[in-house]
């Protein structure tokens, strides 16, 4: 079968920059463009096909109309999403709920599993990963008395970093940040604290009480438990596995031959350059490797994320 690629779909946001363009040369609306949704088959954000047999598909027809593309994966949705966030101010503070209190709460959808490779930061950068609030009293006295500077958990990032988010942990990305998401099919988020800024001399919308319900106390770190391996071609980074994805990075040097597994996998391609199967491609590329698309051949010099449901 043949690989497709994706047409990314641009969003605006108020914390937005201009890496998307600077980086990976992308045509991006404004100066103010946050997210690129690279592989999205979500109603708010649809992504294209662009070229090939399926020029012009929309993901989630594809999904529907070619399920053996997908391997027939189970589920009426595609189930992941891949974006690439360029972080010019600090990101409100947020939390995701997860598949069971967004099924009722929210009409429905999926809830928010995600992870973070980032892709680079300023020297001596920090991430907002979880809480020291010891019981959900505290914490929610915390949030009352906006103890943000107590609350808040804080780890220095360098470029290279990986972070799963599971729902219920409290992140945020701050300023300069340029990160790849991999995450479940949802757009749910709820905003727990915004700085106080004001835009338009308005604050924007808080969620607490949802925030409240959903946040995981105390706080457990993640293990991601990476494996590195080197194999004829490329190094393999197993980045995470969990009940939805798993993720993986392959840094390609000449020639790299895999084999991938039996549903498909997504692939963005975030530096270098290269071909698949004699297709060139070049960072800033995203697309999928149908299901039973056999041996695809590598060649060049480019780092890979790949993603598979699970
Ligand atoms: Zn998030």
């Amino acid at each position: 079968m043949e690989i497709f690629f994706l047409e990314p779909v641009f969003v605006e946001t108020i914390w937005g920059g201009s890496k998307l363009r600077d980086v990976f040369g992308y045509n991006i609306p404004s100066d103010t463009t946050g997210e690129c949704w690279a592989i999205s088959a979500h109603e708010n954000g649809e992504c294209r096909v662009a070229g090939g047999i399926y020029d012009g598909s929309l993901l989630s027809s594809l999904w529907k109309e070619k399920p053996d593309l997908f391997g027939n994966y189970p589920g009426d949705k595609f189930p992941l999403m891949v974006k690439i966030i360029d972080a010019r101010k600090d990101l409100s503070i947020q939390v995701h709920p997860d598949d069971n209190y967004a099924k009722i709460h929210e009409n429905g959808s999926l809830g928010k599993t995600e992870c973070w490779y980032i892709l680079d930061c300023k020297p001596e950068s920090e991430i907002i990963i979880g809480h020291h609030a010891k019981n959900r009293e505290e914490l929610e006295l915390m949030i009352q008395n906006h103890k943000w500077e107590e609350l808040i958990r804080r780890v220095p990032i360098k470029k290279g970093d990986f972070f799963q988010i599971e729902p219920g942990c409290i992140h945020a990305i701050k300023e300069g940040t340029l990160i790849l998401e991999t995450q479940q099919n949802s757009d749910i988020t709820y905003r727990l604290y915004d700085y106080d800024r004001l835009y338009n001399k308005k604050p924007r919308q808080l969620h607490i009480k949802e925030s409240i319900a959903n946040i995981t106390v105390p706080f457990k770190e993640e293990q991601t438990d990476q494996k590195t391996e080197k194999l004829p071609g490329a190094v393999h980074t197993h980045l995470v596995s969990c009940k939805f994805y798993s993720v993986d990075k392959y840094d390609i040097d000449g020639l790299f031959i895999k084999e991938f597994e039996k549903y498909f996998t997504n692939v963005s391609v975030i530096s270098g350059k290269g071909s698949i199967n004699g297709i060139s491609l070049e960072a800033g590329q995203h697309f999928i490797i149908p299901a039973k698309s056999g041996e695809c051949r590598f060649e060049g010099n480019m780092s890979l994320i790949c993603s598979n449901p699970e």
